[in-house]
């Protein structure tokens, strides 16, 4: 852990599990809250065919600040759906982003992000989610901060419905992400950033040398705990079972690695530390018995929960609960893409969502216009 990462004060402090995604954060940094009149969501509205554009670049500003009908509705503002956002905007689109109570995404709850290309001295995680987020808005994006509800993609226009107002598109873009799953502890959640972290991948580079736990059963957990090797000098596994449910070579590969070591049957009652996490207070299932582990660094590797309930019924979803995806960003519903960790349970970082992001809008506006809904002389050269 870096310095910067000890004394990093993120501008979340506490952030509430609220099961909602990454967490719930208590940021809010819009003036923006999608607080359109409840009388609009009672009012017929009739879609344009052809609204009026706002010309993309710099300075562009969309029509109708409280309009609730786009050619391209976008749901999420971690990186996926904030880039779709800037390039949805610079082709003339004026998109709505519909930005979830998690605005800015997961990248809101963690410190230091040194591996976005672009700041060679990194950057913290809401300051960067920030600076997208302007960049959408500098080319004409409204941005709201509530959660989608309910969507109805039964027919175009498409239909989503937040806090009481409904908003119609001609294209949409899926870009709800996948929260992390948590323990749930009051101290795990004070000190996420402060050596609390779920991605080993983003990570596991400031604990060189340190002693850390991973906690988990399954090859993800078993995966971070081998990786996290690279760097700590030693990866306490805790597991809350007698048995793991990875993959057998995954399991071989674990157990045979000298710098874990497993701890079957134990539970993490409270991590230690008041501003940096200092050891764990843990608990023997079987005897009951608790003692103190000291360690510096705590990844939590249960699982992740990708946010698609709302999409049930529309949409295929696979096994694990992400969105099948079809060619590069489409769904089964044409018209409908999808974008970021939502679909991606395999590289989870925020330069592949955001890469996601720019081909769903670009796949997006090649689509309206083949709809005839833009003109190619909406359509950019990007
Ligand atoms: C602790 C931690 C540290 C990390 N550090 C790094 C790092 O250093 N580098 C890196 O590259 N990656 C890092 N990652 C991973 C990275 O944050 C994700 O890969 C990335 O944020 C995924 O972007 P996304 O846009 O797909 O989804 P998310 O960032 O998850 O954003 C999802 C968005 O969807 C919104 N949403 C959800 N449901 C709804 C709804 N019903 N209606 C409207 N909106 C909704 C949320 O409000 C949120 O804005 C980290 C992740 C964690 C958890």
């Amino acid at each position: 852990m870096t310095d910067q990462m000890r004394t990093a004060q993120p501008t979340f402090d506490q952030v509430p599990e609220t099961g909602q995604p990454s967490g719930g954060l208590s940021i809010d940094f819009s003036a923006d809250t999608g607080a359109v009149p409840m009388a609009a969501a009672a009012t017929p509205i009739a879609f344009a065919p052809e609204p009026a554009t706002a010309p993309g670049g710099p300075g562009g500003a969309a029509s109708g600040a409280d309009r609730t009908e786009a050619k391209v509705v976008i749901i999420g503002s971690g990186p996926a759906g904030l880039t779709a956002a800037i390039y949805a905007a610079r082709a003339g689109l004026e998109p709505i982003v519909l930005a979830g109570s998690a605005p800015g995404g997961q990248l809101m709850i963690t410190s230091d992000v040194e591996n976005y290309p672009g700041f060679p001295d990194g950057i913290q995680g809401p300051e960067l989610m920030a600076l997208f987020r302007a960049q959408a808005e500098r080319f004409g994006s409204r941005i709201i901060d509530v959660d989608v509800e309910r969507v109805d993609f039964g027919s175009r226009p498409f239909r989503l419905w937040a806090r009481g107002v409904e908003y119609r598109a001609q294209a949409v873009i899926i870009a709800t992400g996948a929260s992390a799953l948590w323990l749930g502890l009051e101290s795990e959640t004070r000190l996420r950033g402060r050596g609390v972290s779920a991605c080993a991948t983003c990570d596991g580079f400031f604990f060189r040398d340190k002693e850390i736990a991973v906690v988990g059963g399954g090859d993800t957990a078993l995966e971070e705990a081998t990786f996290l090797t690279r760097f700590a000098s030693k990866v306490h596994l805790l597991h809350r079972r007698d048995t793991f449910r990875g993959s057998r070579i995954m399991v071989q590969r674990t157990l045979e690695n000298p710098k874990i070591e497993v701890h079957y049957n134990t539970v993490v009652e409270e991590v230690l530390g008041d501003t940096k996490v200092e050891g764990l207070r843990l608990r023997d299932t079987v005897t009951g018995q608790e003692r103190v582990m000291p360690v510096e660094g705590l990844f939590i590797a249960i699982g992740h929960r990708p946010n698609t309930d709302i999409f049930r019924g529309w949409l295929e979803i696979d096994e694990k609960g992400y969105l099948r995806v079809e060619g590069e960003t489409g769904s089964q519903i044409e018209g409908v893409f999808i974008a970021g960790d939502v679909h991606d349970h395999r590289y989870r970082q925020a330069v592949t969502a955001a890469g996601d992001g720019c081909k769903a809008a670009i796949d997006a506006e090649r689509w309206l216009e083949a709809q005839g809904v833009v003109t190619a002389s909406t359509a950019t050269a990007w």
